[in-house]
């Protein structure tokens, strides 16, 4: 793929870069977006009926189960090139913010260090009434697992239906996406009330905003440069483009 020239200069220059990574990205390494992620005996059920404070208050063993059964999935899962091509970007640039939408974790297991995640992490667990964080459980087969604390219900550490972003890392983001020089959004469609205010919040303030995603989206119109096609290809390339070349 070719670069146009400006955008290269661009991000040779650039000390504090914010990316936001989205659904596409976990995509590529061969993991189902979340309302694909209901095959078989979840099939019958929406995500809203899944993922919500009310379906846990309702049957939380069933939301428990289907919690379980995708972290076993995303274990057989790994980062892919785009993944890979994002830490070493971070390895490049002094002030490097990775924003991400996923919940599989896949950019930690890449080795990238500074992640901001939005939506939390499905392979993390804590208490529904205490928040304790803990790292081991019981699974059983009747019930779900309970805090060592205050006995209350063990639940993912993700963000559900009707529940709102974590303020710090929202916070945090805000903050990384008005100070950058480059804002990259990466496979994501751009709809997502969060994501389109973080693009937003970047070009208000002058960044360069940058989309990479498999087809163009409601951003593509108001971005600086966009680029259509799997992130694992375009990353390395643009890394290689950029970092390669012994100029920078
Ligand atoms: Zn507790």
């Amino acid at each position: 793929m070719e670069f146009p020239s400006e955008f290269i200069r661009f991000l040779t220059k650039a000390s504090r870069v914010a990316v936001l990574t989205g659904a596409g990205v976990s995509q590529e390494s061969g993991l189902r977006t979340f309302r694909d992620a209901q095959s078989g005996l979840w099939a019958q059920y929406r995500p809203e009926d899944l993922a919500s404070p009310e379906a846990f208050a309702r049957d939380p063993k069933l939301v428990w189960d289907w919690y379980a059964w995708r972290r076993e999935a995303i274990k057989g899962v790994r980062p892919n090139a785009g993944h890979y091509a994002l830490t070493e970007m971070e390895k490049k640039i002094s002030e490097f913010t990775l924003v991400t939408q996923n919940v599989d974790g896949l950019h930690r297991i890449a080795g990238s260090a500074n992640i901001l995640e939005l939506h939390g992490n499905i392979l993390k667990v804590r208490c529904s009434e205490c928040g304790t964080f803990t790292e081991t459980w019981d699974d059983d087969v009747e019930s779900v697992p309970r805090c060592e604390k205050c006995n209350g219900l063990l639940r993912p550490d993700v963000v559900w239906f009707g529940e709102s972003l974590p303020r710090a890392e929202l916070e945090a983001a805000v903050n990384a996406a008005r100070t950058c020089q480059v804002f990259f959004s990466i496979g994501t469609s751009g709809v997502v009330q969060s994501a389109a205010a973080l693009a937003h919040a970047a070009r208000n303030k002058g960044s360069v905003v940058v989309e990479i995603n498999a087809e163009p989206t409601p951003l593509t119109p108001k971005v600086d440069f966009a680029f259509h096609g799997k992130s694992g290809e375009i990353l390395p390339e643009l890394v290689k483009a950029v970092w390669a070349n012994g100029l920078s």
